[in-house]
């Protein structure tokens, strides 16, 4: 297994998984259409700008290409955004999953590593959440990724397309090796958010909402530095290439931190005030989600390496490198 096909690959968490592939030796080509990503994260690996919904513009990759195995970050992934414009989301998301796992039929390639999220799960209801779990998203952006779970078991069972769909907790860090980080516009994060303020960009962070039933009120998030989330990828695609079994993998720490927590840490570690304002509840949030992340230990061999200090910490050395993201 030699050439990887990154879909999505200019975007914040698929700069990482290029970085990794090229750093273990992989050939890789990124198919993007920078409507969100930036072609400054693309490092060491070829850029193909086009759509995933385009099948001519994928057959045309496949045909140049001697590609083994696929892995699709290609999506639009703002909550918000999905529940004031699902058409959008089910326009993009799926038909993308669509027009992918055709061009992989046709050119008989039989492994994909698919980016998936904990907004599968909805309302959890127990923690840790594990795979098993009942899925029932809240917004359309969860049931987008959990409609494409359910086409990529109907097209292993049909064609032989094995998968691994990777539930995303909430990414963060940066690759500070070499010089990639977080830039969405507008940022919705709270780690980045936070990070801004620190750095005076923002006179405040909003805390949304600080009456729910947690032990400070904020809400609880399970925080995974995107080097660990890459790292699995990586480790999903091996394990697809040596026959394993297709299936859905939850990627968190397995710990939880509150919106307070968070602040106080960054503030810390950049040493700033970072002033806070509580606000009213965003709406749709779930009080605490936290992984269960035993399935991606023991069938992948995924451990985490990187605690909050150090997600902080990098994140902090990109934004202050980057105060204006890639630029404009
Ligand atoms: N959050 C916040 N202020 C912000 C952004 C986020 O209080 O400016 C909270 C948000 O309500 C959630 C947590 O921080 O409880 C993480 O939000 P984020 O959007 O980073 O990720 P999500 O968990 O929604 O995927």
């Amino acid at each position: 297994m030699k050439t990887i096909l990154v879909a999505g690959g200019a975007g914040y968490i698929g700069s990482h998984m290029v970085a990794l592939l090229v750093e273990r030796g992989y050939d890789v080509v990124v198919a993007d259409n920078l409507c969100t990503g930036h072609w400054q994260a693309v490092k060491g690996a070829q850029l193909r700008v086009g759509d995933v919904r385009d099948g001519a513009f994928l057959d045309r990759l496949f045909s140049e290409f001697p590609i083994d195995g696929v892995i699709n970050f290609a999506a639009f992934s703002l909550v918000g955004e999905s529940v004031a414009d699902p058409l959008k989301y089910y326009g993009n998301n799926v038909a993308g999953a669509v027009s992918m796992l055709t061009a992989m039929k046709n050119h008989k390639v039989d492994k994909i590593v698919f980016s998936s999220t904990a907004a599968t799960y909805g309302e959890p209801e127990k923690q840790p959440i594990e795979e098993t779990d009942r899925t029932e998203p809240t917004n359309p952006y969860g049931a987008t990724k959990l409609a494409i779970e359910g086409m990529l078991k109907w097209c292993d069972g049909a064609y032989g397309i094995r998968y691994a769909a990777l539930r995303y907790f909430n990414a963060a860090g940066a690759n500070t090796d070499v010089d990639i980080g977080e830039d969405h516009s507008p940022e919705t994060h709270l780690i980045p958010i936070v990070l801004q303020a620190a750095l005076g960009k923002r006179p405040h962070v909003g805390i949304f909402g600080e009456d729910y039933p947690t032990a400070d009120g904020t809400c609880v998030r399970d925080y995974i530095h995107v080097r660990d989330l890459a790292q699995a990828h990586l480790l999903a695609l091996e394990y697809l290439d040596r026959g394993g079994e297709s299936g859905s993998f939850n990627l968190g720490s397995g710990d939880g931190f509150s919106v307070k927590e968070i602040i106080d840490t960054a503030r810390k570690v950049t040493g700033k005030p970072i002033p806070a304002v509580v606000e009213p509840r965003r709406a749709g949030d779930p009080s605490v989600l936290i992984a269960s992340n035993q399935k991606a230990r023991e069938v992948l061999g995924w451990v985490p390496q990187r605690g909050l200090t150090e997600i902080i910490a990098d994140a902090w050395t990109w934004h202050q490198g980057h105060p204006e993201g890639y630029g404009r």
